[in-house]
């Protein structure tokens, strides 16, 4: 474990998602100390993490070269999985983009990898797995220090800076405002359909090798290949926050996609319903939720946010992961740039610097965000034609 001189801030990371662990990541490769605390019990408690990411060139790689992880990055990307192909319901491909124009810029890699690739490169020591934060808060007898406070009644004080990397329903966000996630009017329902090149090749042709949406009626089927051989279905729906319970469909049984296809895309043609109905894994609906798009908050020396904690968007504009990444790494610039600085500045002057230009990004992102949403769910596939 890096050992923290008198001199180096004492740092705790709330949150081992793609932000909080790069964040380490990076402050490890530039011998500064930390600590991620995490909530999930183990490296191998949730099995399956999500879809396939794009990383780009400018932000996530950017963060993986300055953190030394860019060749082991290379051997797991596909840059294949950039491609992009819009239909219609009726199954017409209104565009396709075969993604070769971007094999150095946005190359895909399943989200499970990502996270092997970033806790491999991690001490060990430098995660504390089972520590839900519940609360941090000022340290009452020690100026500048605070202490957090976990769910299983144990605390950890004296900390310099805590980074809330603790994404969308963060508990340290409460500390330095009142600004919650609101619900955006979209639900994704997310099916699995797995090892399609042998049990459906002709779904996998239709998907290609990266992603594919199918778009129309103001809703759409939105379907991505991942890097194990199996294909992501996300149903994307404008509908009220509840409607997952409200809609009566039992999300556990067999049938459930079969009523949701029936109900939401009944007209539409066969191999787009298949894109769903050949799922083979329970479904998981899921409200998308967001931030007000250019959220703020007055600077708080010694606490502060990245990643979706700091500007949770909905996943139109296919960023969320590259911000955090971006954060995290002029977050350990900003740090670096203290300790090198023989702390000329107050480390509350790098971070307050820090969070302008976060804050400033992400709100180009999440207009952007927003904006496609709208594109998907109000003209949706006409805009391709
Ligand atoms: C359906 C969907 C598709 C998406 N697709 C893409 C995409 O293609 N490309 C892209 O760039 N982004 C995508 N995103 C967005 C992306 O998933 C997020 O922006 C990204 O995961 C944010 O990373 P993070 O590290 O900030 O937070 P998270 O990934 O949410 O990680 C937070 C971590 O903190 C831990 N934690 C939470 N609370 C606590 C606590 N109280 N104490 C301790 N630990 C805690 C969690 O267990 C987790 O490990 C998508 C999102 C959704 C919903």
């Amino acid at each position: 474990m890096v050992t923290t001189s008198y001199s180096q801030p004492r740092i705790a990371i709330i949150g081992g998602g793609p932000g909080g662990l790069i964040l380490g990541r990076l402050l490890q490769y530039n011998q500064l100390g930390f600590t991620i605390f995490e909530r999930e019990s183990s490296r191998s408690a949730r099995q399956l993490q999500g879809g396939s990411l794009d990383i780009h060139a400018e932000s996530g790689q950017e963060a993986l070269r300055q953190a030394g992880l860019h060749d082991t990055f290379k051997l797991h990307m596909r840059v294949e999985g950039a491609a992009l192909r819009v239909i219609n319901k009726q199954a017409d491909v209104l565009f396709s983009d075969e993604g070769r124009g971007e094999e150095d810029t946005r190359p895909e890699i399943d989200r499970h990898v990502l996270r092997d690739i970033l806790l491999d490169s991690i001490e060990p020591s430098s995660i504390c797995w089972g520590k839900k934060v519940v609360k941090v808060e000022p340290v009452a007898d020690q100026a500048n220090k605070f202490q957090i406070s976990f769910a299983d009644g144990t605390t950890e004080s004296g900390f310099d800076l805590v980074v809330g990397a603790d994404g969308a329903w963060s508990n340290i966000r409460p500390f330095l405002t009142d600004i919650k996630p609101s619900h955006s009017g979209a639900i994704m329902v997310e099916g699995r359909i797995a090892d399609v090149d042998t049990r459906y090749p002709e779904i996998s042709k239709v998907v290609g090798h990266g992603s594919a949406f199918a778009l129309g009626d103001r809703k759409g089927l939105l379907c991505q290949r991942n890097g194990d051989g199996s294909i992501r279905t996300y149903v994307l729906l404008i509908a009220q926050e509840t409607w997952a319970k409200d809609c009566g469909i039992d999300w556990v049984k067999e049938d459930a996609k079969d009523i949701l296809i029936e109900a939401e895309f009944g007209d539409w043609d066969q191999r787009n319903k298949d894109l769903l109905l050949k799922a083979n894994e329970e479904l998981i609906p899921r409200p998308l939720y967001m931030l007000p798009i250019g959220i703020k908050w007055e600077s708080c020396p010694g606490v502060t946010l990245i990643g979706d904690a700091a500007h949770l968007m909905t996943p139109f504009a296919g960023v969320g992961v590259n911000l955090a990444m971006n954060d995290a790494l002029d977050l350990a610039n900003a740090i670096k740039s203290f300790v090198d600085d023989d702390q000329d500045a107050p480390l509350s002057e790098y971070q307050r610097k820090f969070e302008e230009n976060m804050l400033e990004r992400a709100r180009k992102f999440a207009q952007e965000s927003w904006n496609n949403m709208k594109m998907m769910t109000g003209i949706a596939a006409s805009t391709f034609s």
